[in-house]
C-alpha cells in the first residue's frame, strides 16, 4: 500500500474530530498535531511541515461552515487541496524542441533507476508518437551500458553506444551528430551516476550539459530517500541546472516524503515517475491523483466540492434576489459590489446569474475595474446622495463634488448616475417578466 502510513497517520486527525460541529482554533490543535507527526514520519522535511501545517490551520479557523458538511470533512478537503499545491498543483509537462530533436539529459546517483527510467522514458515518447533515441553515457558502470542495449532493443528504441574507454561530453557530440543524422525527435543521454556527490560527476555533467544544450535535464531520485531526493534535487539544480525530476520506485514501501517535498524544497517540479519494474511503469506525476492517493478519500473530496458548489449557487441566487427586490440606491449598489467582490470571482458569479451568457476573462477584469471606480465615488457621496440618487441627478456642483472627492471626473460620476438609473429600469422590466408580465422590449 503506497503512503500506508501516512495515510493512516492523517486518519487520525479526521478521527479526532468527529462529533464536531465547527472547526476552531481549540478543535484542531490535536489534529494537527497528528498531520504534523504523520508527514515528519512521512519524511517530509521540517521547514515543509512547518509551512504545510500553518498553511491548514488558517484555512482550517479561516473558512466557514459548509452546510452539510462535517468538520472533519472539511479538513480532508482544506489538506487535499494544500497537499495538490505543496506538490506544484498542476501535472508539469515535458518540454519539447520546436526546432532539431528535443534533446533529454537524464543525471542520479547510482541505483536510483537511471538506466531503467532511460528506456521507460524512450517507450512512453514513442507512445506519444515521438520517434527516439537513447546514447549510453555511463561509462563507469560498463554493464550499464549492455543494460541500456539490452533494454532499448526491448522496447524497440536505438541505442548510441561506443563504450566506455571515450569521455561522456564526447560520446554525447557523438550520439547527437548521429541523431541528427537519423532525423529523430527526442535523444535521451544516460549518464554515469556515483553513490554520493562529488565534484568530477559534477564536471563531467556539465560538460555533457554543455555539449548537448539540452531541452530538459531530469534529475532521476528514488522515492525511498524522502527528504534527502529533496536535497539533492536543490543540489543538482544549483551545480548544474536542471529542468526537473523524475521520481522512481514509487511502488515500494516508500514513505512519501520525496514526493510531497521536492517542489517545495527545490522549486523543480516532479515531472515524471516510476511505479515498477516493468519498461510501461512510468507516467507524468499528477499532484491532484497522488494527493488523492495519499488521503484515499475520494467520495469526501467529490462531497465537499459538491456542497461548497452548492453554496455558491445560493449565494449567487440570493444576490440575485436582493438585487432584483430593492429599490436599488447607491447603498445597494455598493452592498452588492463588494458582496460580489468578497465572493472573489466575478466570472463565477456572473455565470451563474441566468441570461448571463459566457464572459471573457478581459470582460471580468474590466468589471473588477469598474467595481472599484465605482465604490470611490459612493464613498465620496453624501448618505442622502446614496439614498436619493436624484440628488446627483439633479444636481450638477453635486456630480462635481463627488468627482473631486474620489479623485475622477465629472464624466464618470455623470456615468455611474445614469448607470444606477439605467439598472432600475431594467430591473423593473425583468421583474415584469418575472411575475408573469408580457416580456419588455428592450432597446440596446
Ligand atoms: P541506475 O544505476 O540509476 O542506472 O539504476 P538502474 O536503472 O540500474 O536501476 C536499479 C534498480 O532499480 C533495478 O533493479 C531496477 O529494476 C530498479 N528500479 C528502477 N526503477 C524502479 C521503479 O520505479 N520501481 C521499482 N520497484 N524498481 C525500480
Amino acid at each position: 500500500e503506497m503512503f500506508g502510513q501516512l495515510t493512516s497517520g492523517l486518519e487520525t486527525a479526521w478521527n479526532k474530530l468527529k462529533g464536531e460541529e465547527v472547526l476552531t482554533k481549540e478543535n484542531i490543535a490535536e489534529p494537527m498535531r497528528d498531520i504534523r507527526r504523520a508527514l515528519l514520519e512521512a519524511d517530509v522535511s521540517l521547514p515543509v511541515v512547518r509551512r504545510f501545517v500553518q498553511a491548514i490551520s488558517d484555512q482550517a479557523v479561516g473558512t466557514g461552515v459548509i452546510r452539510g458538511v462535517r468538520p472533519d470533512q472539511q479538513l480532508v478537503k482544506i489538506v487535499n487541496d494544500e497537499l495538490v499545491k505543496l506538490m506544484g498543483g498542476e501535472v508539469s509537462e515535458l518540454v519539447f524542441a520546436k526546432t532539431g530533436p528535443t534533446v533529454i539529459l537524464l543525471a542520479g546517483l547510482q541505483g536510483v533507476g537511471k538506466t531503467t527510467v532511460s528506456a521507460k522514458l524512450a517507450l512512453y515518447l514513442q507512445k506519444l508518437g515521438k520517434n527516439c533515441m537513447l546514447i549510453a553515457g555511463d561509462v563507469y558502470r560498463p554493464a550499464a551500458i549492455d543494460q541500456l542495449v539490452i533494454l532499448g532493443e526491448q522496447v524497440g528504441v536505438p541505442v548510441y553506444a561506443a563504450g566506455t574507454e571515450i569521455k561522456p561530453a564526447e560520446i554525447a557530440r557523438q550520439g547527437l551528430a548521429e541523431a541528427r543524422k537519423r532525423n529523430v525527435d527526442v535523444v535521451i543521454m544516460d549518464t554515469a551516476g556515483r553513490l554520493q556527490i562529488n565534484k568530477t560527476m559534477m564536471d563531467e555533467l556539465k560538460e555533457v550539459k554543455r555539449v548537448l544544450n539540452p531541452t530538459e535535464v531530469l534529475l532521476v531520485v528514488d522515492a525511498m530517500t524522502g527528504q534527502e531526493a529533496a536535497a539533492l534535487v536543490t543540489t543538482f539544480n544549483l551545480e548544474i541546472g536542471i529542468t526537473g525530476a523524475i521520481l522512481t520506485k514509487l511502488d515500494g514501501d516508500s514513505r512519501g516524503g520525496a514526493a510531497l517535498s521536492v517542489k517545495e524544497v527545490s522549486g523543480k517540479p516532479i515531472k515524471l515517475v516510476g511505479r515498477g519494474e516493468r519498461m510501461e511503469d512510468l507516467e507524468p506525476f499528477y499532484p491532484d491523483r497522488m494527493a488523492g492517493r495519499i488521503l484515499g478519500m475520494g467520495d469526501v473530496l467529490s462531497f465537499v466540492e459538491k456542497a461548497q458548489e452548492v453554496m455558491r449557487q445560493e449565494d449567487a441566487e440570493e444576490l440575485q434576489k436582493k438585487i432584483m427586490s430593492a429599490k436599488f440606491d447607491f447603498n445597494d449598489f455598493l452592498k452588492q459590489t463588494r458582496a460580489v467582490a468578497q465572493m472573489g470571482s466575478m466570472s463565477r458569479v456572473i455565470g451563474m446569474i441566468p441570461g448571463m451568457g459566457k464572459v471573457t476573462p478581459a470582460q471580468i477584469r474590466e468589471a473588477e475595474k469598474n467595481v472599484k471606480m465605482m465604490e470611490a465615488m459612493i464613498e465620496a457621496m453624501t448618505p442622502e446622495e446614496r439614498e436619493k440618487p436624484e440628488l446627483l441627478a439633479e444636481s450638477p456642483a453635486r456630480r462635481k463634488r463627488v468627482a473631486q472627492d474620489s479623485g475622477k471626473t465629472e464624466q464618470q460620476v455623470s456615468q455611474l448616475v445614469a448607470q444606477l438609473f439605467q439598472m432600475r429600469v431594467r430591473m423593473k422590466n425583468l421583474m415584469g417578466v418575472m411575475e408573469g408580465g408580457s416580456l419588455p422590449a428592450l432597446s440596446n
